[in-house]
């Protein structure tokens, strides 16, 4: 077995039967769950808002290269600079460039998966540069030292008795501060720290191609803090996050809050098109976009695959996922996790070393039933399976045993070999992954075979 997929075993091991972790991420995610019927209310016609939805990106990946030149001719129109990064490196070698020409030291940034990606933070620390999350859940996290748990709800798996004991720990508080009074002390840290960056650090959950801006969605106001008061903005993006037009938003905006939160509308949203014009007040004096390929390409040339690349990170498809919420986020060891983690990993990455991630699921089918954009998340998983095989990704031992497998359900004779008590033995001994979660099995004295042969003769 991989070390990837060991270590997803043995972590999945010790999380699953773990009841407190169950009980918190039940406790949110009830939250979660009694919110969503509110946001959806406001749309007259959901299922038609969401095939719609998906339409539009459909024509967005299937006309990315020109979406992404026409964003890129417009937002640099305004004065803000465009970079293409094939791969993390090259974002990272951008950034670090950036930041040299800038003598910056410290960073404030904003919740933005495609830094995890790139792990900005560890990165900008090894060159001196102070990176700071302010976005409460990312900030608990940093000073956790731990990557987010899910890709909207970073602190998830922490309870509020969790959080005061962290800032406790971390930053010196008294350790039984209700929620309200932990939010003001994380606000204070953070104001200090948005006066002393010289740079702000942002995603975008869309890039708007007619108009030439990227489009971001916050409940916080950090992110607004983030890109408008440093002298220079980066936006980090991934380059499937277009939109083709500005009124695409009137859609995607409620559809991304309703199913990523429950909202009707996220409390902050912004567009940005460019830094700081001769008559404006406030402003940063200099963006830059870069746009993020990072095996995002490899996704586009898959035509199965392709649909996933429509997603718009609500994370819906995490909170309705059975394995997502026995195993947890971090279990997954990747920085999308749940089903949606599952089907782009083995692409992003390696399908060699990721594969296993196709098997943590139920095939319920209950992600692709909550998707906004409706991506048919379980069949990718299956499309992900077969190519693996397809690609030979398997053991010599897996490759025979379904071979056997296979000749004996197409043989009755080969079936019928042995008693029941010899095919349990075989089983048992052999296939031993499966018996680590399962009872052991017990094949029944006669075979079905035996059994409607006797049944018949008794009919005469
Ligand atoms: S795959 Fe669908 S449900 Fe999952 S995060 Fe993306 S848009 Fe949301």
């Amino acid at each position: 077995m991989k070390e990837q997929a060991a270590t997803f075993t043995a972590k999945s091991t010790v999380k699953a039967p773990d009841r407190e972790h169950r009980r918190k991420i039940n406790f949110n995610m009830a939250r979660y769950n009694a919110v969503v019927p509110q946001g959806k209310s406001q749309f007259a016609n959901l299922v038609n808002a969401r095939e719609r939805a998906k339409n539009i990106k459909w024509q967005a990946i299937e006309t990315l290269d020109k979406q992404l030149e026409t964003f890129e001719a417009n937002i640099t129109k305004r004065g803000a600079n465009v970079l293409w990064a094939e791969t993390a490196d090259d974002a990272l070698d951008e950034i670090l460039k950036i930041c040299e020409a800038k003598r910056c030291r410290t960073i404030v940034k904003s919740k933005s998966m495609a830094t995890e990606e790139l792990h900005l933070n560890k990165f900008l620390q090894q060159h001196g540069i102070e990176s700071v999350e302010t976005d409460l859940g990312e900030y608990i996290q940093q000073l956790d030292d731990e990557p987010p748990y899910h890709i909207v709800t970073p602190a998830m798996h922490k309870s509020k008795e969790d959080v005061a004991r962290l800032f406790a720990d971390k930053l010196g508080t008294a350790p039984n501060l209700s929620p309200g009074e932990l939010t003001l002390v994380a606000r204070q840290k953070l104001r200090e720290k948005y006066t002393q960056a010289e740079i702000g650090i942002t995603g975008a959950n869309f890039i708007i191609a007619d108009i030439g801006g990227i489009a971001l969605t916050e409940n916080e106001g950090n992110g607004r803090l983030s890109c408008a008061w440093p002298k220079t903005h980066i936006v980090i993006v991934g380059l499937e996050k277009v939109l083709p037009s500005v009124n695409d938003l009137a859609l995607f905006w409620p559809l991304l809050s309703t199913f990523g939160t429950g909202q009707k509308v996220t409390s902050y949203n912004s567009i940005v098109t460019g830094p700081r014009k001769k008559d404006e007040v406030d402003g940063p004096e200099e963006m830059y976009v870069i746009l993020l390929d990072n095996g995002r390409t490899n996704i586009l040339a898959n035509e199965k695959t392709r649909e996933s690349l429509y997603c718009i990170r609500c994370g819906a498809c995490l909170n309705a996922c059975p394995v997502y919420k026995n195993i947890g986020g971090h279990t997954y060891g990747t920085t999308y996790s749940g089903p949606i983690g599952s089907v782009i990993t083995p692409h992003l990455k390696e399908m060699g070393d990721w594969k296993h991630l196709s098997y943590a699921s139920s095939l319920c089918g209950n992600c692709t039933e909550v998707c906004p954009v409706r991506i048919n998340l379980h069949e990718l998983l299956l499309d992900n399976r077969q190519e693996a095989v397809a690609e030979k990704h398997t053991s010599f031992g897996e490759r025979a045993a379904w071979q056997f497998w296979k000749q004996a359900m197409l043989h009755r004779s080969l079936m019928n070999i042995g008693p029941g008590s010899m095919k349990s033995w075989m089983v048992n001994t052999f296939v031993k992954e499966w018996k680590q979660g399962h009872d052991a099995i017990q094949f029944p004295k006669k075979s079905f075979n035996q059994l409607w042969r006797e049944q018949q003769n008794k009919n005469g």
